[in-house]
């Protein structure tokens, strides 16, 4: 092995460190690893000294240790490696990637490979996206039509077509696959599996319930819960798009049912934070449902507006009495709801269903805690400007260049910044139909993400990234990643 290749494996990591001293061309193969804890290390960070007599690492909690192990793995991956001493901690604490199992339903397997992924990269936070319009992927005990219906739905829009969100129904019809797809979902068993694996990767579980909209797979197994239970054969949402047969707050068996539900999330996961969707619901239904009515009249919420706050106020409450606390789609904190309550920023001049949209800098203004996933440079979905490229996207134009520039406290106050807890890639599935295809999207841009997480300001910019990420991508495909190029 040349010094000379072996000085810049030193160079290749990813994310890069906050501070490394590389003796050039000097590497020792003993790699015996003594560990000392160091309670002045910031929390997750640690201490690496490569020498010639061996690896020292120095963290105060394991996670920080974990992570000296990951940095070097990637410095030793030859079997020997580079004299360096790195000092590191990540800049942000909310490191994450969120997981659309319900579009397209990826399975446990999948899910470790991304969470063995995660911590390569020192990503911390796996959103798992359980329940939607198109299909619910959680077993709930004592509400067994939830999975028996709302987690297989009788067709989906056929692979190669791209249908418009706003396209007639006739259009979606002829663009419908016919097959049956599913059931598909997560037993308890399934979900203690995924949570050991990820607590052994320094990865927090956090698991989405939507409420009250992208809610049809629910009525699917329970009609009752709607407003009017009007839609066609007890079916999730067959297309993609937004579901007006919403979750009916006028109802309280409805409300005893999310309270079950999430009474039951908050004893399984057993993380802090509960995220309860809140983006994207049509108010349609509510305007003409008499029992909606009646509750704006008893709650006296002025109008349909005053309908969502309401049930996130309740469920705010109802997770803090559990010790949890809720994350949200940003349009949920929309009314007065409780500062407690984390927003997850993902509109940047978006409508969203027609509510009103305030930047994470507003929203921090008020207090709330925030994490970023502006679809304008973490939607992985959004097609990556390729040549040839053989996956379908939502539309959009990503690059991973773009993606690298997202700085995560742009347009927020100096005193406001505390608020910004991190950001995460979010990987939607409407046309995502496998594994390869939701790895192409992921990789290489969540890397440019991890970088961005663990450096925020720090970054060393794209050129650098960019020259590193040569090496790294191999790295992945020695992995068996399907990587996408860099353009
Ligand atoms: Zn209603």
């Amino acid at each position: 092995m040349n010094t000379i290749t072996l000085a810049l494996a030193a160079l290749t990591l990813i994310p890069a460190p906050q501070k490394m001293s590389v003796t050039d061309g000097a590497f020792t193969t003993n790699l015996t690893v003594t560990y000392t804890r160091d309670a002045k290390i910031p929390a997750e960070g640690y201490r690496l000294r490569v020498a010639a007599d061996g690896v020292k690492v120095w963290s105060s909690d394991e996670a920080g240790r974990f992570y000296a192990g990951e940095t070097l793995k990637q410095l030793a991956e030859k079997g020997c490696a580079p004299l360096v001493e790195i000092e590191d901690s990540p800049r942000y604490r909310w490191r994450g990637v969120h997981f659309d199992d319900c579009r397209h339903f990826f399975g446990k397997e999948e899910v470790m490979r991304t969470l063995d992924l995660m911590a390569m990269h020192k990503l911390n936070r796996f959103h798992w996206h359980l329940t939607e319009d198109q299909g619910w992927r959680l077993d709930i005990p004592g509400y067994p039509e939830l999975v028996k219906y709302g987690a297989v739905r009788s067709s989906s829009p056929r692979h190669g077509t791209r249908p418009n969100f706003w396209q007639s129904k006739d259009q979606w019809q002829a663009a419908s696959d016919g097959c049956r797809y599913g059931p598909f979902y997560y037993t308890e068993q399934d979900v203690k599996e995924v949570l050991a694996y990820a607590k052994a990767r320094h990865i927090e579980v956090v698991p989405e319930i939507e409420l009250p909209g992208h809610f049809q797979a629910v009525l699917a197994g329970y009609p009752e819960f709607a407003c009017q239970p009007d839609f066609a054969n007890r079916d999730p949402l067959c297309v993609w798009g937004i579901s007006e047969n919403v979750m009916c707050l006028g109802n309280d068996k409805a409300i005893k049912f999310m309270e079950d539900v999430l009474d039951y999330v908050t004893k399984t996961f057993p993380y802090e934070v509960v995220h309860i969707g809140g983006d994207e619901c049509p108010m349609t239904r509510w305007k003409t449902c008499p029992k909606c009515q009646a509750r704006i009249k008893s709650e006296k919420l002025g109008d349909v507006h005053g309908l969502q706050p309401w049930i996130t106020r309740h469920f705010v409450k109802f997770l803090e009495q559990r010790g949890k606390r809720a994350l949200g789609w940003d349009e949920y904190l929309l009314g007065d709801v409780p500062q407690s309550a984390i927003g997850m920023s993902w509109r940047v001049g978006h409508g969203g269903a027609g509510h009103k949209c305030l930047t994470p800098g507003e929203w921090a203004a008020k207090g709330h805690d925030i994490v970023m996933t502006p679809c304008s440079h973490c939607y992985l979905d959004y097609a990556q400007g390729l040549q040839d490229d053989p996956f379908q996207y939502i539309g959009g134009n990503l690059p991973i260049e773009k993606v690298y520039s997202l700085d995560l406290c742009a347009g927020v106050a100096e005193k406001d910044r505390m608020h910004i807890l991190g950001g995460q890639g979010n990987n939607w599935s409407e046309y995502t139909w496998n594994e390869y295809d939701l790895e192409w999207k992921m990789w290489p841009r969540m890397c440019a993400l991890a970088e961005v997480f663990w450096l925020g300001e720090a970054k060393p910019g794209y050129a650098d990234f960019k020259a590193r990420m040569q090496t790294h991508r191999k790295r992945l495909i020695a992995q068996n990643v399907n990587c996408a190029p860099i353009p």
